[in-house]
């Protein structure tokens, strides 16, 4: 199989009866690219990983990868990411919530920007969902000084050397483009379609996420106080490299 452009990473956990026509949705989605679709079972306790070979031996652009039990969501996306090939790597979410058909259109977005984060419109979630996500979001960014409107939506394109080199912790999904742009990424933010879950349960209770999602903010400002960029003050000398501290940093 040839070196393909794209990647689609999808994280699964205990969604059996969404893996079939999931598959065939990116599958007639993605028809016109060269993709593989990266599908990472998280531990799953149901038929999801049955289900997902038997999908795979009817297509070869299908990768599966699995963990022996569940490390949640972010584990599973750089899982994913770790295998991605692609130049662009796209993340959906594996209960059929985004639909495949947006993808084309934040790949074609990655010419100009390196990381395109979908904004759910019309969202398709119960109203106590919408608005704790609202409260977090609201939060989240008041925290980080970021404008993320929708990163519980995880229907987001990246160019893959931005996804190279990151060390994720649980929940730091939610913060990959405040992350990125911490580290010089243009991010761009695009309205993407959004349906009911069909099949399946959410994995996110409402009080859960907030409180949990509330905690990891503390940590990413951490990050982005003491975020060291040093490669733009690094001067390289003749044999072997010696780092020199601009005035301002050394102050
Ligand atoms: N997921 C996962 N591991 C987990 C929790 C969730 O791989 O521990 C996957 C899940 O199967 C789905 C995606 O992450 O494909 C988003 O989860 P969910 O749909 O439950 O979130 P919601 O849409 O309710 O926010
Ligand atoms: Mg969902």
């Amino acid at each position: 199989m040839q070196t393909p452009d794209l990647s689609l990473v999808i994280p699964m956990h205990n969604e059996e009866q969404n893996v079939q026509l999931l598959v065939e949705e990116i599958g007639t989605a993605l028809a016109g690219l060269c993709a593989e679709f990266i599908l990472v079972d998280d531990g799953s306790t149901d038929g999801t990983l049955d289900q997902l070979r038997q999908a795979a031996r009817g297509d070869q652009r299908i990768r599966i990868a699995h963990f022996r039990r569940n490390l949640g969501q972010t584990a599973a996306m750089a899982a994913g990411f770790h295998l991605a090939r692609g130049e662009a790597v796209v993340t959906l979410d594996g209960d059929l919530q985004n639909d495949p058909a947006d993808v084309p259109a934040l790949v074609a977005l990655l010419k100009e920007w390196d990381v395109v984060c979908g904004v759910r419109v019309n969202r398709r979630d119960t109203w106590l969902k919408r608005i704790s996500s609202k409260i977090a979001n609201g939060f989240r960014n008041w925290a980080t000084g970021d404008d993320i409107v929708d990163t519980g939506c995880t229907l987001k394109a990246f160019r893959r050397q931005w996804l190279q080199n990151l060390d994720l912790y649980r929940g730091m999904h939610r913060f990959l483009p405040t992350l990125l742009k911490m580290r010089g990424a243009r991010v761009t933010q695009v309205p993407v379609r959004h349906r009911p879950r069909r099949a399946g349960k959410t994995h996110y209770g409402t009080w859960g996420r907030m409180v949990k999602g509330l905690g990891d903010v503390w940590a990413v400002r951490w990050m982005q106080r003491n975020y060291v960029d040093y490669a733009t003050v690094l001067e390289l000398e003749e044999s072997g490299v010696r780092s020199q501290e601009s005035e301002a940093s050394s102050q």
